[in-house]
């Protein structure tokens, strides 16, 4: 039999090879701005349409590249930046594979137009799918324009799987922040369907990372300085104090590429030990200089990860460095037998007790004198139907129609479950309105039925009414909202600031109110009726870092995400006191949604005990 092996042809190749290095068009986006620093450039554009699914441009004043050189550099493995594998080991440049612009033009239509200074003319070429279509001269300044439109174009099963427009930009503007971040002396602007994100102007690593970020961050800053012989250190940490609750702003630059390092985060997070509450993530700006021998760059195809030599040195010199550093700027406790005395407490304040400033509070004010006062602490609330009389001011009236409207609807759905959905709900129905149900441990609430008993977890319970109902805020009524006495102002980084605008429609129909959006800050002057006010900027928090680490998870819209985030954040948790009448509401409420069973992360929300099982308990 003859062979059955062939070689595939190129364009074959090159598609197979764009899987590994373009997953999404940030992939395209890092690879062409990485070219333009290669090229030297100084002032590099990124221009989108659709996050990046129609056009992707990247303009830089760069070297250019000669007319051969122009066709030449679609080939695969053609790269002008390294000739024999020692290069490999002393890399200067961002690129060296030679694959990435044969793989962009395998899955997508793309322009070239570039100039080299000495030459008259520049040359302009056009390919798609691996296919050239011209190439023409054209008169041009000197540097290089790369046009990526359609990307995908000719896969469509990748193109069904790009995420939407929101995430698709998060993903962008990720990588144009390490791009930008690593090279602060290059000039940078980025634009998104006509509007500028950004514009970074040449500057130092402090300015660019606040720039980049908001103008607040550089207060934030703590300077972090270190030479030895394997590794210069230098770039900054953020003040424990600002720590966030997600790992967005944790940049390591290792010879100016970022890069991952979970290795090395944990030698940052040893150095913080003791300053950071619970969960929180300090941010973290490193640029770490080695010498090119000393790592291997070429071990993942977006070179993202590096493998370096001395590991566990390099550990233990950034722990102590920036150990030192929270210490000297005194952020942290230190015990250093150098220290300037001046810095001390004067002397006639040592020891003495700082006195407590007075405040003088009339204690029989209250802003509500005629409503009744809340009982429970906790954020809970019951369904719409419950607590109206409880809560809120005049405002509430307007709504009092519509609220037994809601109240008969929420009558009628019960029914309903209970006529199509099996006994168990019967049970339910029956027993707690006789009002047989207690709560334990703070956490659980327990309820009889006709079979036995049902325990119920408060928590998660809350959490699938508030989901349910967040949902049908956002889509079909609009929640009220309770206007702040006070408009907070909250500060946010430029894109979280680009997140919340996309989000902006959702969260006013779950009775957010923005009066303003700036570029680093924005004003709420009402909140949803669910949230109090303290629990806002909270609720921001997280929604931006669920939506920020949920970009993989399987949550089919933006609004099921916001939905499934603020019940998250919002419902009542283990340890809060419920009265019997809030339990008791929440055990209705609960009966009322869709699916009672399940929290929207799927997780159950009761058990039953029927006697059976009690029986068996004591049969042993
Ligand atoms: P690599 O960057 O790994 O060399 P690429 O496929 O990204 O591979 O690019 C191939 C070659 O094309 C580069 O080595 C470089 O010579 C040339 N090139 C790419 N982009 C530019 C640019 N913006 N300006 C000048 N030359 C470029
Ligand atoms: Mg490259």
């Amino acid at each position: 039999m003859s062979s059955i092996i062939q070689l595939l042809p190129d364009h074959v190749a090159n598609q197979i090879a764009a899987g590994e290095v373009v997953q999404r068009p940030a992939s395209v986006v890092k690879e062409l701005l990485e070219n333009a620093v290669d090229a030297k450039a100084t002032d590099i554009k990124l221009i989108l349409k659709d996050a990046g699914k129609s056009l992707v441009q990247v303009i830089d004043n760069g070297v250019g590249m000669s007319v051969t050189d122009a066709r030449l550099c679609f080939e695969r493995h053609a790269t002008s930046k390294i000739r024999y594998a020692e290069d490999l080991f002393a890399l200067s440049t961002k690129g060296f594979r030679g694959e990435a612009l044969a793989s962009i033009a395998a899955i997508a239509h793309v322009e070239l137009k570039t100039k080299m200074e000495q030459d008259e003319l520049g040359t302009n070429i056009v390919i798609e799918g691996s296919k050239f279509i011209t190439q023409e001269p054209c008169v041009l300044p000197k540097g290089t324009s790369f046009s990526v439109k359609n990307l995908f174009f000719n896969i469509p099963a990748r193109r069904n799987f790009l995420k939407s427009d929101t995430v698709e930009l998060r993903h962008i503007i990720d990588e144009f922040q390490r791009v930008a971040l690593a090279h602060p002396n290059i000039q940078f602007t980025m634009y998104h369907n006509g509007s500028e994100i950004y514009n970074l102007p040449s500057s130092n690593y402090r300015q660019r990372i606040v720039n980049t970020f908001s103008g607040k961050t550089n207060e934030k800053l703590v300077p972090v300085k270190e030479e030895t012989e394997i590794v210069t250190i230098e770039g900054f940490v953020g003040k424990p104090e600002f720590s966030k609750k997600n790992r967005g702003e944790q940049f390591f630059f290792v010879n100016n590429r970022f890069i991952k390092s979970g290795y090395l985060h944990h030698a940052v997070m040893a150095a913080f030990e003791g300053l950071l509450k619970d969960g929180a993530q300090p941010s973290y700006f490193l640029y770490l200089n080695v010498p090119p021998n000393t790592i291997d760059i070429n071990i993942h195809p977006t070179k993202t990860e590096i493998k370096f030599d001395d590991e566990h040195s390099l550990y233990a010199i950034l722990r102590s460095t920036i150990k030192h550093s929270l210490g000297q700027f005194n952020v942290a406790p230190i015990l250093d037998f150098d220290r300037d005395p001046n810095l001390d407490t004067p002397y006639q304040y040592k020891n003495k007790e700082a006195e407590y400033p007075t405040i003088q509070v009339d204690s029989s004010f209250n802003p509500f004198a005629d409503e009744k006062p809340v009982k429970s602490s906790s954020s809970f609330s019951s369904g719409s139907s419950y607590k109206k009389s409880e809560v809120q001011p005049s405002w509430e009236s307007l709504y009092v129609g519509l609220e037994q409207i809601q109240g008969e609807e929420f009558g009628t759905s019960s029914f309903e479950t209970e006529a199509v959905s099996s006994s168990l709900f019967d049970d339910v129905e029956t027993e707690h309105e006789a009002g047989r149900t207690f709560q334990i441990h703070k956490k659980y609430i327990f309820s009889t039925i006709k079979s036995g008993m049902l325990v119920i977890n408060q928590g998660r319970a809350h959490q699938r009414i508030l989901y349910e109902e967040f949902l049908t805020n956002i889509t079909v009524n609009k929640a009220p909202s309770q206007q702040l006495l006070f408009p907070l102002e909250l500060f946010y980084s430029v894109n979280e600031i680009e997140m919340i605008k996309e989000l902006q429609v959702s969260l006013e129909a779950l009775g957010f109110i923005f009066e303003t959006i700036n570029d680093d800050s924005l004003i709420i002057s009402g909140i949803p009726v669910r949230a109090t006010e303290s629990q806002v900027s909270i609720v921001i928090d997280d929604l931006l870092n669920d939506l920020y680490q949920g970009i993989s998870t399987d949550s089919y819209s933006l609004n099921d995400s916001i939905a499934k985030s603020l019940s998250k954040c919002l419902a009542i948790k283990t340890g809060t006191y419920l009265t019997e009448k809030e339990q008791e509401s929440l055990v209705n409420n609960l009966f009322a949604c869709k699916e009672p069973n399940i929290t929207p992360f799927n997780k159950p929300t009761f058990i039953t005990l029927s006697v059976d099982d009690l029986d068996k308990k004591f049969a042993l």
